[in-house]
């Protein structure tokens, strides 16, 4: 009877579609304010706090962050990390891994001329650049830091990426 209305199969279909996101997040990618290139691979964002325990690690230089995942805290988690951990939030504006920045993303000079002992030290200013030459970010991957990529949010943008995007 009831179970068999058309209506009730466009129900399904829409409740399975919303099921399906919740099981797979909301994916984004990180993109060139100027010349829109994609600079990352598709990332999840970390939101909650048990998503940030979970998927980040606390070192005393910094947080260090699981492939797959970036962090732009909101001020909302900023106040939950201080309440549960004492501390201060150690992410000026976002960050995401090393592992998901793309190839494409080249450094400000040629790797060796760049300060450090065998990794890139990121202290000293910005270390990469888009293909169209803007700055887009600091690579931290010295011996004795915390790897990380934070991006320069001036030149550069969380998109959310539809799920036809990602099925290209
Ligand atoms: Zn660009
Ligand atoms: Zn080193």
């Amino acid at each position: 009877m009831a179970e068999n209305h058309p209506a009730n199969a466009l129900f399904r279909s829409w409740f399975d579609l919303r099921v399906n996101e919740m099981r797979e997040p909301t994916r984004y990618v990180l993109a060139c304010r100027i010349c829109h290139a994609f600079l990352s691979n598709p990332v999840r964002a970390i939101v909650t706090y048990p998503q940030l325990l979970e998927h980040c690690e606390n070192h005393a230089d910094g947080l260090g962050i699981a492939s797959g995942w970036f962090l732009t805290p909101s001020l909302e988690l900023r106040k939950v990390f201080v309440k549960e951990t004492g501390t201060q939030l150690d992410v000026p504006g976002s960050f995401a891994s090393l592992g998901d920045v793309s190839e494409m993303v080249k450094y400000t000079k040629p790797r060796h001329k760049l300060i450090g002992c065998c990794g890139i030290n990121g202290d000293d200013g910005p270390t990469r650049i888009c293909i169209c030459g803007a700055v887009v970010g600091t690579e931290f991957s010295e011996c004795f830091q915390t790897q990380r990529f934070e991006p320069d949010m001036k030149n550069t943008e969380w998109i959310r990426l539809d799920t036809e995007e990602l099925v290209k």
